[in-house]
């Protein structure tokens, strides 16, 4: 089946065409045909898309809303420009799979898509305002255009983490709180931490209750997760995915009270400290520079820019932190780490800074094979004798959302 994975965010979509069956997942053959990414939505907006194994297209464009933008995606797949092989026209593209960011506590599996799919999703746009909305449309745009036929299927980014216990994921608030509004950690990130569980199976040649590992997705978000004979039982981001690690923009885990002395001191308003929060912090609030990991090492090895260090260290301390916390919190049965996102698969130094020191928990980092797993390569980065194993795994969550539609389609159980 050719499924299209659809990834829509406030203004932007993300898309790949994958080439699978449940007889290519059986086989590990899955192929990706295209992928693409339309930035900007309400304005000029820049697209990038590729067929796979060849060059780059960029275009420029006025694109007004979701619908456009996926109309200009599918008209590009299908028309003689893109020569894709296996697509001439729309019936040749089989299901549509969308990441879904919030599915709450309704949603804790892969689900085929109808009205009443689509009303679950709306009704936790309270709590992902700006991402379930604009899933929704990518919902609608596919049907508009691929017709009311078209299996689409819904892939959660909370599901993972449904498996938590009610002792990781409730707050020490007033439990009324919980009860009246759900108020909980749901956690993000899930389909990334999956697929990293299911490489690790494989790569370690287990079964999936055999799973013991923590999970690092290190990019612009950044999240850890505890993953307990194959199931999530813990994880960083929390109601939502300003909790937990210092990030890209956001400031990750902070006193709240801090919020009110500010209010006191500057009168900032909700709408500021969100802002402030969410995209004046993390990695470019320290800095003052920026908020991407790789200027910031530059900046440090080129200027010794004392800010710049000093967000990095931070950045490097605080996902120590919650490596050392869960392996505790999992009784010590963590076999490996695991680093995957922008950073942990592209950074040897800061996987490097991240684990000095975590030979006390046994773990010990090979330097060379540390240093040649960069740009999309996988594989073990400690050394023989280490305990706790650490490995490099690039995340590729477009293709367990493909699995997923497929399995969900042809009704088949889920097996990673
Ligand atoms: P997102 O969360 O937006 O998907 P990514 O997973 O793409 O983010 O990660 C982006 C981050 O990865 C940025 O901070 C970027 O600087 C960092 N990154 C990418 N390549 C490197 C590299 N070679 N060295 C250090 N950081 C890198």
């Amino acid at each position: 089946m050719n499924i299209l994975v659809l990834n829509c965010g406030s203004s932007s979509v993300k898309f790949q065409l994958i080439e699978t069956s449940l007889k290519q997942i059986e086989k590990n053959i899955d192929r990706r045909l295209a992928r693409g990414i339309l930035e900007r939505i309400g304005s000029h907006s820049l697209i990038t898309m590729q067929v796979e194994g060849q060059p780059k297209v960029r275009m420029d464009a006025p694109v007004r809303n979701h619908r456009d933008a996926i109309g200009i995606i599918m008209r590009w797949i299908i028309s003689s420009d893109s020569k894709i092989e296996e697509i001439k026209s729309y019936a040749d593209i089989h299901a549509v799979g969308h990441r879904i960011v919030h599915g709450g506590e309704k949603f804790s599996k892969s689900v085929k898509i109808d009205s009443e799919i689509i009303q679950g999703i709306e009704d936790h746009i309270e709590l992902a305002p700006l991402h379930n909305p604009a899933n929704i449309k990518g919902i609608r745009a596919a049907t508009e255009i691929l017709g009311e036929t078209i299996p689409q299927v819904a892939v959660f980014d909370t599901a993972f983490h449904s498996t938590m216990p009610d002792t990781s994921y409730l707050y020490g608030l007033p439990y009324p709180l919980y009860r009246r509004y759900k108020i909980r950690r749901y956690g993000f990130h899930g389909t990334s931490h999956r697929y990293i569980a299911y490489k690790y199976r494989q790569e370690a040649k287990i079964k999936r209750e055999q799973i013991n590992i923590i999970s690092l997705h290190l990019g612009n978000g950044a999240s850890a997760c505890a993953i307990e004979n194959g199931e999530s039982v813990d994880t960083s981001m929390g109601f939502t995915p300003l909790e937990g690690l210092l990030m890209g923009t956001r400031a990750g885990d902070i006193d709240v009270s801090i919020l009110e002395y500010l209010y006191h001191k500057e009168g900032l308003t909700y709408a500021e400290f969100d802002t402030m929060l969410n995209k004046r912090s993390g990695l470019l609030g320290i800095s003052g520079l920026t908020h991407d990991m790789r200027e910031l090492l530059e900046e440090e090895a080129e200027n010794g820019d004392r800010r710049a260090t000093l967000a990095i260290d931070i950045f490097c301390k605080r996902v120590r932190k919650y490596i050392g916390s869960y392996f505790v919190e999992m009784a010590g049965k963590a076999n490996a780490i695991v680093f995957t996102g922008g950073i942990g698969e592209n950074s040897a130094i800061i996987r490097e800074r991240i684990c000095k020191g975590l030979d006390s928990i046994g773990l010990k980092i090979d330097k060379n094979k540390n240093d040649a797993l960069i740009g999309g390569k996988s594989g073990l980065i400690s050394t023989k004798e280490s305990k706790l194993k650490a490995y490099v795994f690039p995340t590729n969550e477009e293709l367990l959302i493909a699995r997923d539609t497929v399995r969900v389609v042809e009704d088949a159980p889920r097996r990673w």
